[in-house]
């Protein structure tokens, strides 16, 4: 069925996709987690294939994709353990889409190679769910802005060389005081704080970004208050259906493990895969995934045809996060004591998707979206 939206050139750039994790990266990744290094080898490589600058328009070095070519990406990323940053694509599609002529020409192309990479900071200790809670200010003085405040979580934020960062540029307009910035590294004033001691997602450091009289030329201002928090949160849909595919592919990855093992390990005189006890999880998970994917690529599908997306998207990803939980852990059931050590991989899937359910909307705010949009007008 997906194969029926997909064009030839995405079908390819996912066997290109699909290759790559297959040869670079599955044979090496329980290596790379062990050491918990940002694995910059495979980031470059990344850039070469495509893959950093899915969403950045050619004429700035990338591939100008869509929704559908995130989820494709993020897909296949899950399937083989690709350690793709998400929040770099993103925050590549926020300056691509934003962005200025010369923001643009100065920034995507070294994003779109892996000469750099973007985080996306925006959550600090006292607003998570609630962004519009957020405290970090920045003031305009002369030509440049002065920031102040703490993002915490931010994913990549310790190897980015650029941040999109959210503040607020006026205290009591509440959402519609709110502004996006690009901002530099090395920047003065930024610095990067603790980095958190996560229980999975290991390949991609989450640290606090600490902003002390944080100077900022005004001509980095990437969105201007008045609607760009709803700007952001629009564009927002996209990452969280590049989420909502990781999660698919994560799945898709222990579908693939517990099926094979199944049909290897034997107990009782026979493969476990003959049981129907066995055989009815395996089945549960086949009609889990190929609803997670429908609902993936419909919404990725419609926000690429400019269609109101919002419901599809938080449906896609609230599925997608729970059922990439649900199947793991069957998967991990079907590898018996073995799924819990470390060697069988499952484990690691297991820790992995468990944090994908906090960033892009948490399963209670997803719901809640999802209420909204059929009670609207009640
Ligand atoms: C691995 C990881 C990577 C992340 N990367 C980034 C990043 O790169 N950039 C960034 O800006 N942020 C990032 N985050 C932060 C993430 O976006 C927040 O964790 C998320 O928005 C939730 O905020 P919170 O953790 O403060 O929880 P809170 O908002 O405090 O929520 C606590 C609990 O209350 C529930 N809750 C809150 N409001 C409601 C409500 N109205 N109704 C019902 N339940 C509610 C939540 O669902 C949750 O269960 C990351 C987080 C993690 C775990």
């Amino acid at each position: 069925m997906i194969d029926l939206i997909l064009t030839e050139e995405q079908k390819m750039f996912r066997e290109t996709v699909r290759k790559f994790g297959e040869t670079e990266v599955k044979p090496i990744i329980e290596e790379l987690e062990a050491e918990e290094e940002f694995p910059w080898p495979i980031i470059k490589k990344l850039g070469q294939i495509g893959v950093l600058g899915v969403t950045i328009p050619t004429e700035y070095g990338g591939i100008g994709g869509g929704t559908v070519d995130i989820v494709i990406v993020m897909e296949e990323g899950g399937r083989a353990s690709i350690p793709i940053p998400l929040t770099h694509l993103g925050s590549c599609r926020d300056i691509s889409q934003f962005g200025n002529e010369e923001q643009k020409r100065r920034y995507l192309p070294p994003l779109a190679t892996g000469e750099m990479i973007c985080a996306f900071a925006q959550t600090e200790p006292g607003a998570g769910s609630d962004a519009v809670a957020m405290k970090t200010l920045a003031v305009l003085e002369g030509d440049h802005y002065l920031l102040n405040g703490a993002k915490c979580f931010i994913t990549n934020a310790e190897v980015a060389g650029l941040f999109v960062l959210v503040a607020k540029t006026s205290k009591e307009k509440g959402a519609a005081g709110i502004s996006a910035f690009i901002i530099e590294r090395n920047s003065p004033g930024l610095s990067i704080g603790k980095k958190e001691n996560k229980m999975g997602l290991h390949l991609s450091p989450t640290c606090e970004v600490i902003l002390e009289n944080c100077k900022v030329p005004k001509g980095n201002l990437l969105i201007a208050e008045g609607d760009a928090f709803k700007k952001l949160m629009d564009s927002f849909n996209a990452e969280r259906c590049g989420n909502a595919a990781l999660c698919l592919g994560m799945a898709q990855s222990a579908f693939e493990r517990a099926l094979l093992y199944a049909q290897e390990r034997e107990a009782f005189g026979q493969p476990i895969g003959r049981f129907q006890g066995i055989q009815w999880i395996i089945a549960d998970m086949a009609v889990m995934l190929s609803a997670g994917r429908l609902l993936v690529y419909q919404a990725a599908y419609k926000m690429d045809r400019g269609l109101r997306a919002i419901k599809d998207v938080a449906m896609a990803k609230l599925f997608a996060n729970e059922m990439s939980q649900k199947i793991i852990n069957d998967a991990m059931q079907i590898h018996g004591g073995y799924g819990y050590m470390r060697d069988y991989q499952v484990e690691r899937l297991y820790r992995d998707t468990r944090g994908l359910a906090f960033g892009g909307g948490t399963p209670q705010i997803l719901r809640n979206r999802i209420a909204y949009e059929i009670f609207k007008g009640w």
